[in-house]
């Protein structure tokens, strides 16, 4: 059974896609922690960091180093919170790995 991401990827559920590389998909989260709140993920459909080969993971974080500054500059974040829930225990929902990037802004409270 295709995760939700990987229905993303493949186009058949709409996602507000807002970069795409040959091996990585980002797109807004559904559920925002905040304004542009946005998922980087590998195309492939690897559940976790340590299953995707290093170069699929260097393309995931390249991407995530390129947009951060994109999107703190679209929404006028302060900063931003990067994260990714490696694993059921640390809190992954979908089983395929993704990267969160999520605006922060001057008072708004601790981190997720
Ligand atoms: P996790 O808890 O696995 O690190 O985060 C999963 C994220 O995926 C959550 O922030 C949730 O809002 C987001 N999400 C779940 N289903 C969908 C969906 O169908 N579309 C999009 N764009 N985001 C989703």
């Amino acid at each position: 059974m295709p995760t939700i991401f990987e229905q993303i990827v493949d186009g058949e559920i709409p996602g507000r896609i807002v970069h795409e590389t040959e091996t990585t998909l980002a797109f807004l989260d559904a559920n925002p922690l905040a304004r542009g709140h946005t998922l980087v993920i590998p195309k492939d459909p690897y559940e976790r960091l340590d299953d995707m080969p290093a170069d699929i993971a260097s393309d995931v974080f390249s991407v995530v180093h390129e947009l951060t500054p994109a999107i703190e500059d679209a929404v006028d974040a302060d900063a931003t919170t990067i994260g990714m829930n490696n694993g059921e225990a640390a809190g992954q929902e979908v089983p395929h790995a993704h990267v969160h990037i999520v605006p922060r802004f001057d008072g708004d409270g601790g981190g997720p």
